[in-house]
Order: C-alpha cells, then sequence, then structure tokens
C-alpha cells in the first residue's frame, strides 16, 4: 500500500497480540493470518477452546444449532446432532485451528497480565514475566469465564464433593451418589437432565424457576453426513436458514419487550411446562412468574421428565446453610448429599479483567469501568487506543450464535486495523462523544428489551439494566458492516 489519505506512511508490519485461544481467539488469527498480519495468541491455559475446554460437565451442549455454531468458512459435516455435544465442539476448535495453521501460533500456558499502551505501542507482561510489544490488542477473553460461587453460609464445610459446573471434578463417582445440584440456569438443566439416571439421588435447589422450551436434539443419520460431506452448500443453506429463523423469529424482538414474537415464545413455554408436568404442584413450583426471554432461555427437551423421576426432588424452601452432611433449608429441613455442584453462573463484569489494562496516559480500565463495562458497539473504549474486543461489552449474547456475531466484529475491527495499516493514523479508539452518545442511547434502549421486563439474571447490571445489545440483530449487523469513522478519535 501507498501512503495514507493523512501522508504517513503505510505500514505492512503491524503486530498483533491476541489474548485467548478460545473460539473468537481462533477466528481472529485466522482472519489475522489471512491478512497477511504478524501476530501471537496468548492463552494461560494449556489447551485451546475456551468455554468449551472449561465446561466439561456431563450433559454439555451448545444450545445453538451446530451448522450455525460452526465458522462460516470451516462448516462441518461430521457433527452427530443438531446440537452438538460439548467435546465434540472443542475438537472441532482444535481440529479449525490446526487445518488453518494457527495452532502452531498458540503460546500456552500464558497468561497475559498486563498491557499499558506506552509510546504509541501495547507494552504486554505476562505470568511467567516475560515481556512482549504489539501495535494492536485483540481481546478474546470471553465472557462467561469467571464462576461465580454462592455467597451460602457452611460451604466449605461440606464433608462431600463440592464443585462449580465450570471446574466439573471428573474423578468423583457419581453412580448411585446422592447429588444436589444449586442452580436452574442452561448448566444446571444440561446437568439434572444428563445425570439423573446415573445417580442413586437428585436433590435440585431451585431459587427461581425457568422458563424452557421444548428442543429435541436428534442425531445427524450417515446418510445426512454423507449429503454433507458431498454438497457443503446444503450446511450452507442449513446455516442461513437457522440464522434467518432465529433472527425473524427471536433475536431481532428482544428489544422490544411487548412483541407477538416473544409472546408467542412464551405461550410455547408454558404449553411445554403444562403438557409435561403432571403433579399440579410440581408444576407450579416450575412455573415462572415472569416472561419467557427475560432470563436467558433454556432449551432442552429432557428436563421436565428428569425432573419427575422418582429419585428426583425439587427444592424451593431456601438455602439455609450447608452443612457436613449436605444443604440445609429455611424449613429446617436437611437434604443429605454425597456431591454438590454449584451451578451458579459466571461474573459477567470481568472481561479481560483481572488483567491490568493501561490505555493513553496511564488511563486504568478499572477506573474507565468504575460505573460498569461499557464500550462503543462492543468493541472500542475511549482512550484504549488500538485495542478491540470480540465479545466485549454491551454485545449481542442471548441465544444466538456468538460465532456470527464475533465473525461480524472482526470484520468491524480489520476495517479499524486497515487504518492503521494504510498510514491513516496511529492510533484509533472511540471517541469519548461517540462513546457518550452510544451508551446514552443504548441505556434508553435496554429499558424496553425483554430482559428489563421484570425479573433477575446474568443480562443486568448493577442498577439492574440490561447490559447486552438492545437494538435488533439487524441492526448489528447493519452497524458491523463498516465502522462510522467519524465516532472515532484517530491520530
Ligand atoms: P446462570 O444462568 O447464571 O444460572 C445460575 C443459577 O444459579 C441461577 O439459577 C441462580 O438463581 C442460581 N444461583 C446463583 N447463586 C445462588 C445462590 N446463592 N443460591 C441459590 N441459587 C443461586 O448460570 P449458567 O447456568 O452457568 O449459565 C450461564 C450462561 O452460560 C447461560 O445463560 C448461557 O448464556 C451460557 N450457557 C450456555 C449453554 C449452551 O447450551 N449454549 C449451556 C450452559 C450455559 P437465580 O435465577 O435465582 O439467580
Amino acid at each position: 500500500r501507498g501512503p495514507g489519505a493523512s501522508g504517513g506512511p503505510a505500514r505492512g508490519d503491524l503486530r498483533v497480540a491476541v489474548i485467548g485461544a478460545g473460539m473468537a481467539g481462533i477466528l481472529s488469527a485466522i482472519k489475522l493470518r489471512e491478512a497477511g498480519l504478524d501476530f501471537v495468541i496468548y492463552e494461560k491455559a494449556d489447551r485451546l477452546g475456551g468455554t468449551w475446554r472449561e465446561n466439561t460437565y456431563p450433559g454439555i451442549a451448545c444450545d445453538v444449532p451446530s451448522h450455525f455454531y460452526s465458522y462460516s468458512f470451516a462448516l462441518n459435516p461430521e457433527w452427530t446432532h443438531r446440537f452438538a455435544p460439548g467435546p465434540e465442539i472443542r475438537s472441532y476448535f482444535e481440529d479449525v485451528a490446526r487445518r488453518f495453521g494457527v495452532a502452531s501460533m498458540i503460546r500456552y500456558g500464558t497468561e497475559m497480565v498486563r498491557c499499558a499502551f506506552e509510546g504509541g505501542r501495547w507494552r504486554l507482561k505476562t505470568s511467567d514475566g516475560s515481556r512482549d510489544e504489539a501495535d494492536v490488542v485483540i481481546a478474546a477473553t470471553g465472557v462467561l469465564h469467571h464462576p461465580a460461587y454462592p455467597d451460602i453460609e457452611g460451604i466449605d464445610a461440606f464433608a462431600g464433593a463440592a464443585f462449580h459446573s465450570a471446574r466439573w471434578d471428573h474423578d468423583v463417582p457419581l453412580a448411585g451418589q446422592r447429588l444436589g445440584v444449586i442452580g436452574t440456569g442452561s448448566s444446571a438443566i444440561q446437568i439434572v437432565t444428563a445425570l439423573v439416571d446415573r445417580v442413586g439421588e437428585l436433590s435440585l435447589f431451585q431459587r427461581t424457576p425457568q422458563w424452557i422450551t421444548p428442543t429435541p436434539n436428534a442425531p445427524f443419520t450417515e446418510e445426512e453426513k454423507a449429503v454433507f460431506r458431498a454438497h457443503p452448500e446444503a450446511m450452507q443453506q442449513i446455516r442461513q436458514e437457522v440464522a434467518d429463523r432465529y433472527i425473524a423469529g427471536f433475536s431481532n424482538h428482544l428489544s422490544d419487550m411487548n412483541s407477538p414474537e416473544l409472546l408467542l415464545i412464551h405461550e410455547i413455554c408454558k404449553t411445554h411446562l403444562e403438557s409435561s408436568v403432571k403433579d399440579p404442584v410440581l408444576r407450579e413450583k416450575l412455573r415462572p412468574d415472569y416472561r419467557a426471554g427475560c432470563k436467558r432461555l433454556i432449551m432442552s427437551a429432557g428436563f421436565y421428565d428428569a425432573i419427575q423421576r422418582p429419585n428426583a426432588k425439587l427444592v424451593t424452601n431456601p438455602i439455609e446453610r450447608i452443612e457436613p452432611m449436605g444443604v440445609r433449608t429455611r424449613d429446617g429441613a436437611l437434604h443429605e448429599l454425597d456431591v454438590l455442584v454449584l451451578a451458579t453462573g459466571f461474573r459477567v463484569d470481568r472481561f479481560m479483567r483481572p488483567m491490568e489494562v493501561r490505555g493513553r496516559g496511564g488511563t486504568d480500565l478499572d477506573t474507565a469501568w468504575r460505573a460498569g463495562p461499557t464500550a462503543y458497539m462492543a468493541i472500542s473504549i475511549p482512550d484504549f487506543p488500538n485495542l478491540f474486543m470480540l465479545n466485549g461489552p454491551n454485545g449481542p449474547v442471548g441465544n444466538f450464535s456468538l460465532i456470527d456475531v464475533v465473525e461480524r466484529e472482526f470484520a468491524y475491527i480489520m476495517q479499524l486495523v486497515d487504518q492503521l495499516r494504510s498510514g491513516d493514523c496511529r492510533e484509533i479508539s472511540v471517541s469519548r462523544g461517540a462513546m457518550d452518545r452510544f451508551d446514552a442511547e443504548r441505556r434508553e434502549a435496554a429499558r424496553h428489551t425483554i430482559w428489563a421486563s421484570g425479573c433477575k439474571s446474568w443480562y443486568l447490571d448493577g442498577d439492574d439494566l440490561p447490559t447486552a445489545w438492545p437494538w435488533t440483530y439487524d441492526r448489528f449487523r447493519d452497524e458491523m458492516r463498516q465502522p462510522r469513522l467519524d465516532d472515532f478519535d484517530m491520530r
């Protein structure tokens, strides 16, 4: 390339540091390689796969259809099911990373502990004390990453095995055991459904019931897989159809809690509950008092069957404390257990932290995010130049393919990187004015979303305002096509 509009020299030598080798980090590496940029991926663990490496609990599967939860450029004819099990997804990412030649670019066991923008470059420090420099940092560090442990008295006193759903201890035997599960999110529902027939007794401690959409998970037949191998366009077609269906029937309507589409989903969930649960007492215990979609929708065909098994018990009396023998509820009952699973979710306000991040003039991220994490278009923060996030704060994160989201975000980021490459500028981040405007509009729109319709969930910030993308998915796609460069501070 020749000189940029501002007359600066073109820079073909940009170095990019990607943090995290999960779905978004692998995608970044593949695209950076295609673009001919120098890059490195830092990964704190000894294996790639992000959430699919961390979460290995029994029953783990992706509740987004397999051909949609795949990179658009690496469709997979071998998916065994409509909704692929977790280990298969992890293998898929490992396989793609190898096939696209980026697996060897990952520095494993190297946690990034500090990134500071000094003298026009990012100065990086890792946990082993080594240092690096980069012109651009891409934070592909995930959202649901740091386990949230419940603040329940006596939790350390439990005599049996206790662990978080994202820290599954596979050495603990389950056959015939008395298993307790705290939580009724997507993780807990998959665990309960998978384990009820393996354990002796299962107690599910429910603080809040959940709406569940009936979602059968049929396997792909050998004939279907043969068609996919011979005609990849058949997978592309499925991907497109699923995306269109999700967007038209769901994702475009989350922004309007009164939309007929969301009311229809509510009716589907209600019918699912009423036609599946026979005992009226149990049915009412399982019936949420808020709108379907307010919390993240749970997709399951088997949960209502599982919780009606003779060895399953739904405990709705609040937990008083945990004792060596089990869980004591407020009514005085002791629910004796051998194994306790904390399916209690994640700290969703962390993003790339605990890493120390310092932008221009030493601005530190904890200070910039004092009022809660925000990012323009979920990607850029004022005064943190050449730092871009994938699946950053305020992005679309509800029951949709995060792969589709990340591919669009990455294409947008590459257009910002092109401003640097062409020499048009050496530093680029959203301007303060554009950030403030985006945030004000986001906050106003958030009040009308389904997540604000009257429930608690991880979508809400400390002021109970939904933090996710509050507009339609169509708007997200439009925004991601091309950055509005006027909104950026380019130096
Ligand atoms: P979650 O949705 O945040 O659910 C946490 C559960 O723990 C809630 O039921 C919560 O109750 C309960 N809980 C937390 N603290 C508690 C306490 N002190 N006492 C009693 N109950 C307590 O977490 P998750 O199930 O791990 O799911 C998190 C997200 O991961 C999902 O929403 C989804 O985005 C993603 N995920 C996706 C899949 C997939 O198939 N794609 C699978 C699993 C997870 P309250 O509702 O009362 O707060």
